[in-house]
């Protein structure tokens, strides 16, 4: 690991090239993931419901299949699975089929190499940019399965918990107590703001039965981010993400011709904003205090 710091003219080139190769697994969770979920809690309905057994073979398991054309089924050969490069190749077409393939394969492979590349540059590549890779991971991971689905799965943001929680007991970034309170002030602060909301409209809207506070999905996913980014980065990511909504909600609108019925997830705000603050949250406080004259 020292030897790639000292390095960095091997470091940075394998930290890209693992980029690539970790996008390209990150696409195939992105899209089995979800599918897998939904059969498992069709065939558990079924069974509390006491319905008869119906045949439904299980989707594609995550690592065994391999990878083939979601159009034709022509099962791809190594040359047209190499990230990034075989998307170009192609021009974005399946090579049988002439299927145009979903530009989210490229955009997350490219992504997660630039990410990969950032974690290295600010963590260096030890246990803590070790650590800012999996952090970077699931946000990423988590980001595009809610875009896709508006769902954050549990079993995607517990272990982010733990796995923050397991960091911080080991003196990764900072000690165990503050990425405790972190968890819990992050799953509090949601919670808190979705009853708020809710009582308003009950209290002074009289609505009758309004719609559940926050997504339990967000509230989970800024608990483990506040196991990443400690007790004073949750007040952070929160004001944040609200910005970076505020921000990227008007683009979008606007592009979308202003129909403000579109619903759009708040789960990647809080990955952006989790992400930022645990990169650059120490820099952003100490500008912003002086920049409002406190210190
Ligand atoms: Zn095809």
């Amino acid at each position: 690991m020292a030897f790639l710091d000292q390095n960095p003219g091997l470091g940075y080139p394998l930290a890209a090239g693992l980029g690539l190769l970790l996008g390209s697994f990150y696409n195939v969770v992105i899209l089995r993931l979800p599918k897998r979920l939904e059969w498992e809690w069709k065939r558990d309905s079924r069974e509390i419901l006491e319905l008869p057994e119906v045949y439904d073979p299980p989707p594609p398991g995550i690592v065994v299949e391999r990878s083939h054309c979601p159009h034709c089924k022509h099962q791809l050969s190594w040359y047209e699975n190499i990230p990034l490069f075989s998307y170009l190749a192609l021009r974005g077409k399946c090579r049988h089929c002439k299927t145009p393939i979903s530009p989210q394969y490229p955009i997350v492979e490219f992504l997660t190499m630039v990410l990969m590349l950032a974690c290295v540059a600010r963590f260096g590549f030890g246990w803590q940019g070790f650590g800012a890779m999996v952090f970077t991971s699931f946000l990423l991971i988590l980001s595009v399965i809610d875009l896709r689905t508006q769902y954050l799965p549990d079993v995607l943001t517990l272990p982010l918990m733990w796995l923050g929680v397991i960091a911080a007991s080991d003196n990764l970034y900072f000690p165990l107590k503050p990425s405790i309170l972190g968890v819990i002030a992050g799953f509090l602060a949601l919670w808190l703001a979705g009853e708020l909301h809710r009582q308003y409209q009950i209290v002074v809207k009289r609505v009758k039965n309004p719609e559940i506070g926050m997504a339990p999905g967000d509230m989970k996913l800024l608990a483990a981010i506040g196991a990443w980014v400690g007790l004073k980065g949750v007040l952070p990511v929160i004001l944040l993400s609200s910005a970076v909504g505020a921000v990227i909600g008007s683009l979008w609108l606007l592009s979308k011709g202003l129909s403000l019925k579109i619903h759009i997830p708040f789960g990647p705000y809080l990955a952006i904003a989790g992400w930022i603050v645990f990169f650059w949250g120490e820099s952003l406080l100490q500008a912003y205090l002086r920049f409002s004259g406190l210190a």
